[in-house]
């Protein structure tokens, strides 16, 4: 039910007490009236109220993309006014930017300098797809003789995307830019730990002037309304980031209806560092690989293997830096770790490092919750360095999705290789090393979607970002992820001058 027989007209404050979803361009309230609570993980007040959906919100929602996807002007739009709107969602955002980091910071207990940059990129990826937009088009194909063959992409069709609540904005922009710039409706699924951002988004783009039902976004639990969502016969693709075993239970549901499916799901990886390395900037960006975040990445360098050469002064700045980070205030700029997401993420690390010292390992640092002066209600975990490990303990080869790295030696470019690859995921990795003759060939044999050479960071708009193995398949962030949001239909046509009667009939 609308909350409001008025059009809504966007924007809407900013900052509020409760929150309402968007279907068809309408602000509302679960059928149902119930609603969640949302919490700043850094103080654990509650910050607003969400409506919690139930499957007849999804179903509205799925009809309204439906509709828009069907009937509606969004996908018929010459490709270059779709890219202007896309340009203006982007705008709003700047004009917006300090609220919506804001609010990015509170949502999530992410650092000041993490949600700026998160919410910096979100913006970004609206620009790059209204960019690439322009340029993605079919081809003239070689055929014989007399015939012509062209093809065209076109939308595939309603998207349900559901999301993760460790880059809330980043994400919802990841998933919402390429779709609606390819021409699809979509249904978008935020965490239900960070709905605020994402709802913020969609209000956006409306006042940006996306038509009504085009972008709609429900909030509510993962295991009723995500999966609901994701199996909805009115859904043609879903794009799930999240947990490798959301993804494969997804991924099960889907066959049934053969909906294409995109996953980006966990990591667990490696980050490598040769005795030829710059050990400074390879300390530096291996402190930044772990720790970004809060270690609350998919794409975090949570297993660093040193040479042996290099192990001791590379451990000696490493563990000096790591006891100096300074965990406190996220909405302070000399912060550098923020809060733990929740107590159950907060308690599953712990469970992690406890049980890696039962299995043998040594805690370097770290290896507990910490109190924060002024936040002694949120939830803080210490930088955690381990030692002691082997690839094969769980502490190497589970996604603990925290402050926590685990250190390993190796002795020669084969045993980096080997222990680098030696885990299910397949999502990054970071070398660190001046030789470019070894440089190209482990970057050749690592199994990784995303490998970085002397720089920490996995991702630009433009940069294709996805896994090997079980951490997904599909990519975002990129030219390529236009293909995953489009059909291409292949016309061919005959243009002789004789009329054709294959059969001889
Ligand atoms: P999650 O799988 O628990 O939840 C992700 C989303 O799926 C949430 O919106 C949740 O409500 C929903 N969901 C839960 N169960 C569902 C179901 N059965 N069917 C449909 N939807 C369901 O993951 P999370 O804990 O929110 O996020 C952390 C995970 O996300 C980590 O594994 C991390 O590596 C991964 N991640 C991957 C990438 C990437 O690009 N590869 C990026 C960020 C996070």
């Amino acid at each position: 039910m609308l909350k409001t027989e008025e059009k809504q007209t966007f924007p809407v404050e900013v900052k509020r007490e409760t929150y309402q979803m968007i279907v068809n361009g309408q602000l509302v309230d679960a059928q149902s009236g119930e609603v969640f609570t949302v919490y700043n993980p850094a103080t654990g007040e509650a910050i607003a109220d969400v409506p919690k959906a139930g499957t007849k919100d999804v179903d509205l929602a799925v009809e309204a993309a439906r509709n828009a996807f069907d009937f509606g002007k969004w996908k018929k739009y010459p490709v270059g006014k779709r890219a202007r709107v896309l340009n203006k969602i982007a705008s709003i955002m700047r004009s917006r930017f300090k609220e919506l980091v804001e609010i990015e910071v509170i949502n999530s207990g992410k650092t000041l300098s993490a949600a700026q940059g998160q919410v910096s990129q979100a913006i970004e990826d609206f620009e790059f797809y209204a960019g690439a937009i322009v340029g993605h088009r079919g081809e003239v194909n070689n055929v014989p003789g007399q015939f012509f063959n062209y093809t065209q992409k076109e939308p595939v069709g309603v998207a349900a995307q559901i999301i993760p609540w460790n880059y809330p904005m980043m994400m919802a922009a990841w998933k919402i830019a390429p779709a609606i710039a390819a021409g699809c409706s979509v249904v978008l699924k935020p965490a239900s730990l960070t709905p605020i951002t994402a709802i913020l988004l969609t209000e956006i783009c409306h006042e940006a002037g996306v038509p009504e039902g085009v972008v709609n976004v429900v909030t509510g639990p993962g295991a009723t309304i995500g999966s609901y969502l994701a199996n909805h016969e009115g859904v043609d693709k879903v794009a799930f980031t999240g947990e490798t075993s959301t993804g494969k239970d997804i991924m099960s549901k889907a066959s049934q209806t053969l909906k294409r499916v995109t996953l980006e799901l966990g990591g667990k990886s490696p980050n490598l560092v040769f005795p030829d390395a710059d050990i400074e900037a390879a300390v530096n960006g291996s402190l930044f690989g772990i720790f970004y975040n809060t270690g609350q990445s998919c794409e975090a360098r949570s297993r660093l293997f040193l040479h042996e050469d290099i192990y001791d002064e590379f451990m000696e700045s490493f563990v000096t830096k790591t006891k100096n980070l300074i965990a406190g205030d996220p909405l302070s700029k000399e912060s550098q770790i923020g809060a733990i997401i929740n107590q159950g993420q907060l308690d599953k690390i712990h469970q992690h490092v406890e049980g890696a010292v039962k299995d043998g390992a040594t805690v370097v640092t770290g290896g507990q919750p910490i109190d924060v002066e002024g936040f002694e209600n949120g939830y803080w975990y210490a930088p955690t360095i381990i030692t002691d490990v082997t690839n094969d303990m769980a502490i190497a080869q589970e996604e603990i999705f925290g402050p926590v790295v685990v250190v390993m030696k190796f002795k020669d470019e084969k045993e980096a290789i080997q222990l680098g690859n030696d885990t299910d995921y397949g999502l990054a990795a970071s070398i660190w090393a001046k030789d470019q003759g070894l440089v190209k060939r482990v970057t050749d044999k690592l199994q990784a979607g995303v490998v970085m050479i002397n720089c920490p960071f996995s991702a630009f708009p433009g940069t294709p970002f996805g896994g090997y193995k079980q951490s997904g398949f599909g990519r975002e962030l990129s030219i390529e992820t236009l293909d995953l949001y489009t059909e291409t239909k292949s016309v061919l046509s005959y243009a002789g001058a004789k009329t054709l009667n294959p059969l001889n009939v």
